[in-house]
């Protein structure tokens, strides 16, 4: 008889006051008795609608059913085999739009909380020293990727089982990509990201960091180099400007530059040298994940922060639970608000923001009511900081230049349906071949890249 409660089994969590002055996990993970309760209201459905809304197709109601008979090592042998990353996509994947989106007790009720359960599931794995690490035997075939974000590590985990001997190139000293320089210790610690890269390791795959392809290598030297198909992972880390007035003053920084400061190069940790502006005052400029994390992360280095977003809470791009994690942790949000300049003291530096109010007229292109301009509304705002969270763009380093290669209009690799672009040997996904994905989507992709790469070289006699 399945548990009919209408809500998840809540999350244990450090309070709002306490964890909005440290980098600690917020949400602390369910116990084994809390993971079986929440695991009893999976209804088994028959058409399985959560598993049509994960991109990496995980069997949902199978790894729960597991849980909830407390057979917890079986649980992570189905989740594993599907997802290669279960830890990292448990903590930070959008399951609210995925595979929660679809469970069926989210039409009279909450819906199982799925992303919670394979957090569980991963972390007990860990604690208990399991790894599902079993590959296929080696076929002799040698695949290079370019990135080790989430779409990157995906593939060659993949590949790695399959039998295909990979070599991962990453431009940092350090692997992971986003989850590693971009997304907080408090949404997801380090040592996580670092651990699932570790399977990834005793799979054998080879990950080589500091290896800037485009610059140290390129993809025509890969194949040169015996490496038969290339997956390009490598994301999109070109930060994007307002273009106003003011954005060479000193103390505005780009969402990917603060955020890298803090998280790659633990410029939070009282012992670090990496230099960082201790604003008293931030603004961070945007309404998406990013702009929420990098004011979670200002507001936990000592600030007073503003949210400024030009349209209104019903259109925020960023997660509901990151939106209202930010909100009790004193986060001011001023929506409906667009900067127009930044100013500065004489010696350069950001001393104040100039703001315009916004109302919401048709809607536009992408579907949301677009934000009208409210003449002479002009107000400024005191900052010492500006952070501005507007989305970022693929880097082409790693492949301008490369033969046959099609981008497209974005400058995204142009990828087709199968993750391939118009080179038969050079593949894409994650946000290299579409611009601005999630974790779960990039990890789909390089799923999928995975596929097409053994269909291509089987399809091909070894060289
Ligand atoms: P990336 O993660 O960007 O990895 C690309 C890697 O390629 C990087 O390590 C980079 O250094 C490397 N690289 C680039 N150029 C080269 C080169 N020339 N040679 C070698 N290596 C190279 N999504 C969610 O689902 N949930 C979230 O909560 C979430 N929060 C986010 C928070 C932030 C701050 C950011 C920036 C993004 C967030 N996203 C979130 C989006 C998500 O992280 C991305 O969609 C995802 O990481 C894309 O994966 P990827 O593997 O394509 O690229
Ligand atoms: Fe269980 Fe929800 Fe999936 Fe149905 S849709 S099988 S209730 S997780």
């Amino acid at each position: 008889m399945a548990n009919m409660q209408p809500n998840k089994t809540p999350m244990p969590e450090q309070e709002a006051n306490v964890r909005n002055a440290n980098f600690q996990e917020v949400a602390l993970g369910y116990t084994l008795e809390q993971a079986q309760n929440e695991a009893q209201r999976c209804l088994h459905c028959k058409n399985r609608p959560c598993v049509g809304g994960c991109p990496v197709g995980i069997p949902i109601p199978d790894f729960i059913a597991k849980v909830a008979e407390g057979d917890i090592a079986a649980a992570y042998q189905i989740l594993s085999d599907a997802n290669a990353l279960p830890a990292i996509s448990g903590r930070v994947c959008p399951q609210e739009t995925q595979c929660e989106g679809k469970c069926v007790r989210g039409i009279k009720g909450e819906p199982v909380a799925i992303g919670r359960l394979e957090r569980f599931v991963a972390d007990w794995a860990a604690e208990h020293g399991l790894a599902n690490v079993a590959t296929a035997p080696k076929n002799g075939r040698k695949v290079a990727v370019i990135g080790s974000g989430p779409a990157g590590l995906t593939c060659a985990g993949e590949l790695a089982r399959m039998g295909y001997s990979v070599s991962v190139f990453e431009a940092f000293h350090t692997a992971g990509g986003v989850l590693s320089y971009g997304i907080p210790e408090f949404r997801l610690p380090k040592a996580i990201v670092a651990r699932e890269v570790s399977n990834l390791e005793k799979m054998g795959v080879d990950i080589e960091l500091n290896m800037v392809i485009g610059k140290v290598l390129t993809i025509p030297e890969l194949f040169d180099m015996g490496y038969e198909a290339v997956f390009i992972g490598s994301g999109a880390g070109l930060p994007m400007f307002m273009k106003i007035p003011g954005e060479s003053l000193v103390g505005v920084y780009s969402a990917n530059e603060y955020l890298t400061r803090i998280n790659l190069m633990k410029a939070y940790q009282p012992e670090s040298e990496t230099p960082i502006l201790h604003g008293k005052k931030v603004v961070v400029v945007g309404g998406g994940n990013v702009a929420m994390d990098a004011a979670r992360c200002a507001k936990r280095m000592g600030a007073e922060v503003h949210i400024v977003y030009r349209r209104s809470e019903a259109e925020l791009p960023a997660r509901a639970e990151e939106v209202h994690h930010a909100k009790e942790e004193g986060i001011v949000f001023d929506l409906l608000t667009n900067p127009v300049s930044i100013e500065g003291d004489e010696q350069g530096h950001v001393q104040s923001i100039t703001c315009i109010r916004m109302e919401l007229g048709e809607p536009d292109a992408s579907g949301r009511r677009r934000p009208v301009v409210v003449e002479g509304s002009e107000f400024k705002m005191e900052a010492d900081t500006v952070i501005m969270a507007l989305g970022t763009k693929p880097n082409p380093m790693s492949y301008e230049g490369t033969p046959g290669l099609d981008k497209s209009p974005k400058g995204c690799v142009a990828a087709d349906e199968r993750g391939c672009t118009s080179c038969p040997n050079i593949f894409a996904g994650g946000d290299a071949a579409t611009g601005a994905a999630t974790v779960i989507l990039a990890m789909g992709a390089g799923k999928h890249a995975a596929k097409s790469i053994d269909e291509y070289l089987k399809s091909k006699v070894s060289v």
